[in-house]
């Protein structure tokens, strides 16, 4: 894959650490020849995302926080100042207050409700919004999914109900942008451990789960969702617009695994 993104520039939206989705896209995308720019939340982050920007050769790394429209707008407009155009996003943002992350769906409040799908669907078509008024040349859009939007899973809770409105959106946002060459896609990544993961409820038992039941028996690394967003974002999947593309070993595939399994 060598220079397939060379000429391209996009913004990283989510890099919290060297162990975020985020972090495993943008090394996929600099490799193959992407100018990247960054945004970070807060300032406790600047330090760590300054730093791991510039190994890729970045300097553009600028805060924004998605549940403030200013903010946003902030971004977009030193983006311009800067770039004037733009050929991708990568959105890969979640939030809902850890205490609803275990226990049941059932209990979930009014105020975390809207916070997680303020943060977690609403900053995606935010984002898109400003983003492909710069997208004069066609571009492409990705976020991050997991399955617990089509299934129920243990402790996902809102968090899976703000992921299905978000595969949603993503398919709302790829017809009305797709006139205009711009192509809008989520990937379903498996579980992996990074600092937003922590804060779900049994996440070692999901893991351990996932790697015993996928058809590839293990579970997925940063650098494989990095390989997927890569197509998803280059011109190798020009006619890919509105999909919840999975990369979770194949988890989403088995209903059941036969008892003589040979692993089990
Ligand atoms: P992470 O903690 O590394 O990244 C989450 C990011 O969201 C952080 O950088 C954080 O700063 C950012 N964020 C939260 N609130 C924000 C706000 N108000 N404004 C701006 N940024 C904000 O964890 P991750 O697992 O890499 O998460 C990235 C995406 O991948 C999320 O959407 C998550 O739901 C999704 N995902 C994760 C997994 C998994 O198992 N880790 C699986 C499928 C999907």
């Amino acid at each position: 894959s060598t220079q397939l993104m060379q000429g391209k520039r996009g913004l990283i939206m989510g890099l919290a650490n060297d162990k975020s989705i985020a972090w495993g896209i943008a090394k996929a995308l600099a490799d193959a020849g992407a100018e990247l720019a960054f945004s970070y939340q807060g300032e406790a982050l600047k330090k760590r995302v300054g730093p791991l920007a510039e190994q890729l050769g970045s300097d553009i790394v600028l805060p924004c926080d998605v549940a403030d429209m200013d903010s946003i707008d902030a971004l977009f407009g030193e983006l311009e100042s800067k770039w004037g155009k733009l050929d991708f996003i990568v959105h890969a943002i979640g939030f809902s207050d850890k205490n609803e992350l275990r226990g049941r769906y059932v209990d979930t409040t009014r105020d975390n409700f809207l916070t997680t799908m303020d943060i977690s669907v609403y900053s995606f078509t935010a984002v898109t919004q400003r983003a492909a008024k710069m997208m004069t040349d066609g571009g492409s859009c990705v976020t991050l999914t997991y399955y617990g939007a089509e299934r129920v899973m243990p402790h996902y809770n809102v968090m899976g109900v703000a992921k299905a409105a978000l595969e949603a959106s993503v398919r709302y946002l790829a017809e009305d942008l797709g006139k205009d060459g711009i192509r809008v896609n989520a990937i379903s990544a498996g579980p992996i451990k990074t600092l937003a993961a922590s804060g779900i409820g049994d996440f070692r038992y999901i893991l351990k789960w996932n790697e015993y039941n996928s058809p590839l028996r293990k579970n997925v690394t940063i650098d494989e969702v990095g390989g997927s967003a890569l197509y998803l974002l280059s011109d190798l999947s020009t006619g890919v617009t509105g999909e919840t593309h999975h990369v979770d070993a194949g988890y989403h595939v088995v209903g059941m695994k036969a008892v003589d399994a040979p692993d089990m």
